[in-house]
C-alpha cells in the first residue's frame, strides 16, 4: 500500500521525493481503478445487446411458420444487431484512447477536412432524422493530430446535435480561430441539458434522463471518447446548453500553421 511503501522510504529520501513517490502511486491506482470500472461497466452495457440478439433469434426459430411475426422479429434483431455493432465500436474507440498517451499519427489537420468528414459521416442520418446540417464559418485553419480521431471526436458531437434535435430544425458546425485556438462548435437547438448534469455527460455510459425516454438508442459512450480525444490532443471541450434551448459543444483545439502550399516543389529543390 502507498502508506507502508512511504513510512519504508520517508527516512532515506527528501520529503519532496516522497510527496512525487505518493502522488505517482496514488496516480497509477486511479488508472488501474479506471481500467477495473471499464471492464465492469462494459461487461454490464455488453449483457442487455446481447441478451436481446439471442432472445429474437430463438423467437424467429419458433416462429418460423408466421412469416409476419418473422419479419418482425427480424427487424428488431437488425436493430439490436447494429446498436451492439456501435456500441463494440465505441468501447474499441475509449479503450485505443485510454491504451496510450501517444497518438496513432500525428500531422498538420486541415480543420475543413475534418468538419466535412464529421457532418458526411453523418449526413445518412440527419436526412432520416429531417435535421439539416449547417456549415459555416472560417476556412482553411490548421491544427496538429490525429485526423481520424479528430473526425470521431466532432462526428460524435454532430451524431449527438442530430439525436437530440426535433424534426425540422438544424445544427450548426461552425469554426473560427480566436488567438491561438481553433474552436469548433456544434450547436443545436434540440432538448438541452440541466446544469446539473452539464459536468457528468463526458463519463463513461452516463446519459441524462430525457434521453433515455427519448429513445432506446446511445451508448453514453460518445462524449466521453470526445473528452479524451481532445484532451490527448492539448485542447478542451466546453459546453453551453439550456434545457428547451439547446446545446453548443465546443471542441478548442491549438492551432497550427498551414503547412506550405506545395511541399513537392519545395523538396525537389534543397
Ligand atoms: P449517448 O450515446 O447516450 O448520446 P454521449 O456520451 O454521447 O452518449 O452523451 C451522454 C448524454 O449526454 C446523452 O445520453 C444525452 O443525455 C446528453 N447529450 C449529449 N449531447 C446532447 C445534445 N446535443 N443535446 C442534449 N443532450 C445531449
Amino acid at each position: 500500500s502507498p502508506t507502508r511503501l512511504v513510512s519504508a522510504r520517508a527516512s532515506a529520501v527528501t520529503p519532496r521525493l516522497v510527496l512525487v513517490i505518493v502522488r505517482d502511486i496514488t496516480e497509477r491506482e486511479r488508472v488501474e481503478e479506471m481500467r477495473r470500472d471499464f471492464v465492469a461497466n462494459t461487461s454490464h452495457e455488453l449483457k442487455t445487446p446481447v441478451g436481446a440478439v439471442m432472445l429474437l433469434s430463438e423467437a424467429i426459430e419458433s416462429a418460423a411458420d408466421d412469416p409476419a411475426q418473422v419479419r418482425a422479429f427480424a427487424g428488431r434483431l437488425h436493430a439490436e444487431a447494429s446498436r451492439l455493432g456501435q456500441l463494440t465500436g465505441r468501447i474499441m474507440s475509449l479503450s485505443r484512447l485510454q491504451a496510450s498517451d501517444e497518438l496513432a499519427e500525428v500531422r498538420d489537420v486541415p480543420v475543413d477536412q475534418v468538419v466535412a468528414a464529421a457532418t458526411e459521416a453523418h449526413q445518412t442520418q440527419a436526412d432520416a432524422a429531417r435535421v439539416e446540417l449547417v456549415r459555416g464559418g472560417e476556412r482553411g485553419l490548421y491544427v496538429r493530430g490525429d485526423v481520424q480521431m479528430l473526425s470521431e471526436a466532432v462526428g460524435n458531437l454532430v451524431a449527438n446535435a442530430i439525436a437530440y434535435s426535433p424534426a425540422g430544425s438544424s445544427v450548426g458546425i461552425g469554426v473560427k480561430a480566436v488567438d491561438g485556438v481553433v474552436e469548433i462548435a456544434v450547436t443545436d437547438r434540440g432538448l438541452g441539458i440541466a446544469e446539473t448534469e452539464q459536468q457528468r455527460v463526458f463519463e463513461r455510459f452516463y446519459r441524462a434522463d430525457q434521453a433515455r425516454s427519448r429513445r432506446t438508442g446511445g451508448t453514453g459512450l460518445g462524449l466521453s471518447i470526445v473528452k479524451h480525444a481532445v484532451d490527448r490532443h492539448g485542447g478542451d471541450v466546453r459546453l453551453w446548453s439550456r434545457p428547451g434551448q439547446g446545446s453548443t459543444f465546443t471542441i478548442r483545439l491549438p492551432q497550427a500553421e498551414a503547412p506550405p502550399k506545395n511541399p513537392h516543389k519545395r523538396k525537389a529543390r534543397s
